[in-house]
């Protein structure tokens, strides 16, 4: 955009840019079109960041790799699938974010991740750069054998792209423990380097304490101090949580630590209501069969004789919900089902989960809503610990980690604080993107136009 043009930059002459160089990405549009309708009001009373071709360099990846990643299935048959590697932003570091694998994975998809990564790495304060990546592969129809084939196949081609001061992939959907293992073991191989390249590693090989928990747990001490500012905590509160997956259960997990009562999960199949509560033995259950079996979420509604439902869980009258399974989880309707039901707040385990038309219900009506790049940071949070950990080749007691966890969880919200401070209440998602955007853009102006 010319210098001149710069007083004039709007919401809208961005994502027409933006369309008219994909207009096939719509969950893109929807990320880029969230994130300027914080940050052009800003710019324009900031002469600082009225700086030539910054927003332009902001939406547009630095690199976006597409490779075949081609694999045997067990009965001897070829398979072809596509995987993705954007690297949308290293102003503050090494590229960082994870890799999904999943059906509904495309360029789009992975660019709305990787430009979600950009504001939400900068507000953790930690020196990480964002990326995403994955594979439209589904690794739910898949044997043991078969995952760790596509993963070595899919690393065959990732690593000439990745390491450990360049882009340090972690997990996401479909992505957890079993496949960081084989992906880093095939890095490993191939490079015959043992080096902190992926995080969400094993303990046993240079993962992090409470890695696995992280999101989860962030999430939960992000809710407790959006309560705090109304004098409110989680104690006693009915909470509804979509997805049993890795956000969702330690989401769960620490709900239930903090005195509220998780009435409900899900998976893409329906979700259960155990309105008396899921209580330690029952979670512990759940891990098992999500994480060991691999099984579904009906088969806890058949153990503990409470109620099985297909569809989504926000019919449920509940205090709190915490959206941690996918994008676009949350309509205009389940967004005013939930307000007719009176919850108190919305806080995002999962990456945009909450359509444009449901968040402007939520504002509308007074609730509180934390959005994903606040609230659910603090898995990269402790992924950049571990990177941190990996590079020192030490390792951190699970307590040490946690206290850095609620530090990073809590300044991120007195950053939302700081940038979102109304009238009315903080408004998380301006707070959150223009303090994410004024280190990123402080850094991009200081490199030049690179
Ligand atoms: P998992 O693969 O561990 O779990 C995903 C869960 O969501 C599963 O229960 C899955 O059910 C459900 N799900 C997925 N797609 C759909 C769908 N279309 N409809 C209904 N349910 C669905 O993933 P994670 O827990 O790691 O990730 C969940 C969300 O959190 C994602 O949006 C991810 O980007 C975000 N996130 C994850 C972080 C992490 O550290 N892992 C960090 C920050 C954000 P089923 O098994 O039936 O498919």
């Amino acid at each position: 955009m010319p210098v001149n043009e710069l007083d004039n930059l709007t919401v809208e002459s961005v994502l027409e840019l933006v369309k008219s160089r994909d207009p096939d990405q719509p969950e893109f549009h929807q990320a880029v079109r969230e994130v300027m309708g914080s940050i052009i009001p800003y710019i324009q009373n900031h002469d600082k960041y009225k700086h030539p071709g910054l927003i332009e360099r902001l939406v547009e990846p630095e690199r976006s790799v597409i490779f075949r990643v081609p694999w045997e299935d067990d009965n001897g048959n070829y398979r072809v699938n596509r995987g993705f590697r954007v690297q949308f932003n290293s102003a503050l570091g090494p590229y960082k974010g994870g890799l999904r694998f999943s059906p509904t994975v495309n360029l789009g998809v992975v660019k709305f991740l990787a430009f979600e990564q950009i504001f939400k790495n900068s507000l953790t304060g930690l020196p990480l750069g964002a990326g995403k990546g994955g594979s439209d592969f589904d690794p739910k129809e898949r044997s043991e054998n078969e995952i760790m084939r596509f993963c070595q196949s899919f690393m065959n081609e990732l690593y000439r792209f990745v390491s450990k001061d360049t882009d340090v992939p972690a997990g996401d959907i479909g992505v957890g423990e079993r496949e960081v293992g084989y992906l880093f073991g095939q890095y490993k191989r191939l490079t015959a380097q043992f080096t902190g390249v992926l995080t969400g590693k094993g303990l046993a090989y240079g993962g992090s304490k409470l890695r696995t928990q992280a999101t989860g747990y962030g999430l939960l001490y992000f809710v407790e101090e959006m309560l705090n500012e109304k004098n409110e905590s989680l104690e006693n509160k009915s909470v509804v949580i979509s997805g049993s997956g890795n956000v969702a259960l330690f989401a769960c997990d620490k709900a239930i630590d903090l005195g509220a009562r998780v009435i409900a999960l899900s998976d893409s199949g329906g979700f259960i209501h155990d309105p008396e509560g899921i209580n330690a033995e029952k979670l512990e259950y759940l891990k098992e069969l999500k994480n060991v079996r691999r099984g579904r979420i009906h088969e806890y509604a058949e153990k503990f004789g409470v109620d099985f439902n297909e569809g989504k869980p926000w019919v449920l009258d509940c205090n709190i919900a915490l959206p941690c399974a996918t994008e676009n989880e949350i309509s205009k309707d389940d967004a005013e089902t939930l307000i007719h039901n009176d919850v108190q707040c919305i806080a995002e385990g999962a990456n945009m989960p909450c359509t444009d038309e449901a968040i402007t219900a939520f504002y509308r009506s007074g609730t509180l809503y934390g959005p994903g790049k606040a609230s659910n940071a603090g898995g990269v949070a402790v992924s950049g610990l571990e990177m941190t950990q990996n590079a020192k080749r030490y390792s951190w007691s699970f307590e040490d980690v946690d206290d850095h966890l609620i530090n990073i969880m809590k300044t991120i919200h007195d950053k939302c604080r700081e940038y979102g401070d109304e009238n009315t209440g903080i408004d998380y998602i301006k707070g959150a993107n223009i303090a994410g955007f004024i280190k990123v853009a402080d850094a991009m102006i200081a490199q030049g136009n690179v």
